[in-house]
């Protein structure tokens, strides 16, 4: 026996095992076996495959296999609860998000153990983390059903969305989705992943218990298939994944050009950033926190340790130090730091990367002690000499590895940090907060951690930059995922507070009616339209009228048939060079302050509208739309460069109360170069409409104007010219709308895509951006480009941004 003293000594834990009986009763009394929750019922089982408990390798319960058919039960349950559920008051919706929470909490120690002996992750863990986070995004979000109508005017639920969610947090996975599609409105049909169904459907019985109408919630087991029929299936009007990137690339492709809306959480491979100031014991807990919490298989885990050079060996021998004293072993003994990998194919991949990176040179540090051999374990491990390019420090390893590489000035740290396709997260320490806020925006990640790292909560938006996939998931950003404008037969107000309802063309018309002061343009006669004299078209590329390189031009005609002007067939070579002339410009345009880019745009409507007429007589000369219909667009054209005039400097972002002691500053980010192909219709003004938010934010753009009316936008370049406008901000480049739009869509520089045009073109669009994984905004709605409620505003923002969360805890 120890005595105290030799226990001081050795700080040696005895075991301190949680007990399973509650989860073992609850699985005795499923007999062990499961359906699916679909309809506020269980299903027979059908074909079973096991669910392990990757501490012991012993099978512990076996679940349905889902088959199309299943899924097709669970939509139309889901769909049929649809109008009961969304019909039901915010107020009664809240109630049934309140009773979730609650229903979570009562049942948390269960979930606790259920999760720990499915997944591998440790009790503590799970007690301490991912339950209380599950109640808390339930109960936050009772408060978004709360609010709903007073903080989403109209908008409105989406409809049966399908939610499909990895293993490494199967509950918390679970209510990042569950709890945002039932604030606002949506049924649910949710995929667990197959190595970790069952705390969802413990989750479903609570959910039962708690009440909530049958169908609204129905959880489907299965593979990857089953997630697939999700996927493709018709009646399923938004996808929200959080996976590999390998699979949200094939769900982006499948989803293309249906119609479906789409969030997607995918991997990373995280910067976890040390500066030599930075309070290096902290550092080697923070560290601890980033890679190896859940054995490390976390989308965002601090993979990739930077440190600058002068502390490097310093901090290293702490954390081998640190390393030595983990302990890992059983995820129900409570004073286990790390748990089993979730299967053995994961344990494998792990393995295997870690071979090629010895294989490739570095140097690979274990602790001396070994893991338990029953079960799938593997220890904390550390690399140093690795190179920039070498696989393991490219590749998201997901599992307890961390590399470690150094730099010598903040400017190279920010380099490093960037040198990966993810964008999901970073950490940065150090004590200077000078250097932290300034290095934070720097970074391309959805979340930056300062002092701090795998901070996480239902008031905070999370979610990835670049590869790491798009949406938000958590606060006022992730509710906007489950919804969408009230549209068809929806009630909405109008700017003047009148209420309307119908679709867009009845809006369309509805408002050309209500615009009854004619403007001073339409009471004189537009010019007549002569036909160019000697004049050679051109794009308008890094600020400079340019020749289009294949030297074609096309003939525009009006709508009788006569001969307007001319303007250039651009091609792929010349969206090419657009997208380098916009990529020189973005870092300038992106760091101008709002107030400059502001003035920019006020100065642009003043520019037009010294050359107001000569606009709408081209405008209605192509269209035919009349005089004094050509010289509203222009006189809207000109109010909307205002609208984002005014918008510039007042696109605020947002300061969340997380339950820390700090801040998490919500930053709205441009997304950079956008790739903006108009609608056909509207020449002049549905080209400003997307071109301004674009610009007010700090994106530059490669502009594709209207097809068939093209010369609004070319005789747009001396406005350009004339008002300060960086060059590069704007390039246009005119010519065949599709084919030029797929050549935007598929280079791996434009990190946006928006695309007013035909579902088929939607469809390519969507199809070809998951190469780099860009956002798309493509759409085949016809929109009323006049009304400023469709035209212009919030969604446009949104849509031009990207949101960036920085925690900043503060305190001695
Ligand atoms: P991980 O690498 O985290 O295991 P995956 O992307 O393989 O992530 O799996 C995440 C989820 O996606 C799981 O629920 C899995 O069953 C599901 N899934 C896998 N393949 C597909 C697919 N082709 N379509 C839809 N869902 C899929």
């Amino acid at each position: 026996m120890s005595t105290v003293a030799e226990i001081f000594q050795t700080m040696e834990y005895g075991p301190a095992p949680e007990s399973d009986k509650e989860a073992v009763a609850w699985l005795g009394k499923h007999e062990r076996v499961f359906g699916h929750y679909i309809g506020g019922a269980w299903t027979e089982p059908g074909q079973l495959f096991d669910v392990v408990n990757p501490s012991t390798s012993r099978a512990i319960a076996r679940v349905t296999e889902g088959t199309k058919r299943d899924v097709d039960a669970a939509v139309s349950a889901a769909a049929g609860a649809l109008p009961a559920w969304k019909g039901l008051t915010p107020h009664a919706r809240a109630r049934h998000l309140y009773a979730l929470a609650r229903g979570v909490q009562k049942h948390s120690r269960l979930l606790a153990v259920l999760e720990a002996m499915d997944n591998g992750k440790s009790i503590r863990e799970t007690r301490d983390i991912d339950i209380p986070l599950v109640a808390r995004h339930f109960h936050h979000h009772a408060g978004w059903a709360q609010l709903l109508d007073s903080e989403f005017v109209g908008y409105e639920a989406i409809g049966v969305v399908g939610q499909i969610i990895p293993w490494n947090f199967p509950l918390l996975m679970l209510s990042w989705k569950i709890a945002p599609a039932l604030a606002a409105g949506n049924t649910i049909i949710l995929k667990p992943a197959e190595f970790t169904p069952l705390s969802a459907l413990c989750f479903a019985e609570i959910a039962d218990a708690a009440g909530i109408p049958p169908g609204v919630i129905n959880i489907v087991t299965g593979h990857g298939e089953t997630g697939a029929a999700i996927v493709e299936h018709p009646d399923v009007d938004k996808i929200a994944f959080t996976g590999s990137t390998e699979v949200g690339r094939i769900i982006r492709r499948a989803t293309a050009g249906s119609g479906k809306k789409l969030s997607l959480e995918l991997g990373g491979k995280s910067p976890f950033i040390v500066y030599e100031d930075a309070d290096l014991d902290s550092v080697v807990e923070g560290v601890v926190d980033a890679i190896w919490f859940n054995q490390g298989q976390v989308c965002c885990a601090g993979s990739r340790l930077l440190v600058q050079e002068g502390v490097a060996e310093r901090l290293l021998a702490k954390l081998r130090a640190r390393m030595e004293r983990l302990r890992v072993g059983s995820p129900l003994d409570k004073a286990v730091d790390m748990g089993a990998i979730v299967a053995p194919v994961q344990l494998e991949r792990i393995r295997g990367l870690v071979r090629q990176g010895v294989d490739e040179g570095a140097t690979m540090w274990q602790p001396s002690w070994a893991c338990p051999t029953e079960g799938y374990f593997y220890p904390p491990t550390l690399f140093t000499d690795v190179q920039p390019s070498s696989t393991i420090a490219q590749v998201e390893i997901f599992g307890p590895v961390l590399v470690t590489m150094t730099f010598r000035t903040p400017e190279e740290s920010v380099a490093l940090a960037n040198n990966t396709p993810y964008g999901l997260a970073a950490s940065v320490w150090t004590e200077n907060i000078n250097l932290a806020l300034d290095i934070a925006p720097k970074i391309k990640a959805g979340v930056v951690w300062v002092n701090s790292t795998n901070l996480f909560d239902a008031a905070s938006g999370f979610g990835g930059y670049r590869e790491s996939g798009f949406g938000r998931e958590g606060g006022r950003e992730g509710m906007w995922e489950y919804l969408r404008r009230a549209v068809a037969g929806g009630r909405r107000a109008t700017d003047d507070g009148r209420r309307t309802t119908g679709d867009h063309v009845m809006r369309g018309n509805a408002a050309r009616r209500s615009s009854s002061r004619p403007s001073p343009a339409a009471s004189r006669q537009p010019p007549v339209a002569h036909p160019p004299i000697d004049r050679t078209p051109k794009l308008f590329i890094g600020g400079k009228q340019t020749r289009p390189d294949q030297g074609y031009t096309r003939r525009i005609y009006g709508p009788g048939g006569e001969l307007v002007g001319e303007s250039p067939e651009g091609n792929r070579k010349d969206i090419r060079n657009a997208v380098e002339a916009a990529h020189a410009a973005a870092k300038s345009w992106s760091r101008s302050t709002g107030h400059n880019r502001g003035q920019i745009l006020y100065y642009i409507a003043e520019n037009l509208s010294a050359r107001g007429e000569e606009f709408a007589g081209r405008i209605a000369a192509m269209t035919g739309c009349g005089s004094r219909q050509a010289a509203r667009e222009v006189d809207a054209s000109i109010s909307r460069l205002f609208t984002y005039g005014a918008w510039a400097d007042k696109y605020d972002g947002a300061v969340h109360s997380v339950p820390i002691r700090g801040v998490a500053i919500a930053m709205n980010e441009p997304i950079g170069v956008i790739g903006v192909v108009c609608a056909n219709e509207y020449p002049l003004l549905g080209m400003i409409s997307l071109v301004g938010p674009a610009l007010a934010t700090g994106n530059t753009t490669i502009v594709i104007p209207s097809e068939p009316h093209p010369l609004a936008a070319t005789d747009f370049y001396s406005v350009l010219e004339t008002s300060d406008v960086p060059s590069g901000v704007v390039n246009i480049v005119t010519g065949a709308k599709d084919g030029l739009a797929k050549v935007l869509a598929e280079h791996d520089d434009v990190e946006a895509v928006w695309y007013f045009g035909e579902r088929e073109g939607v469809k390519m669009v969507e199809l070809a951006s998951a190469s780099n994984m860009k956002r798309t905004w493509a759409t085949w709605h016809e929109r009323d480009w006049l009304d400023p409620e469709q035209g212009e505003g919030r969604e446009f923002l949104r849509a031009a941004t990207q949101v960036k969360n920085v925690w900043v805890p503060y305190g001695e």
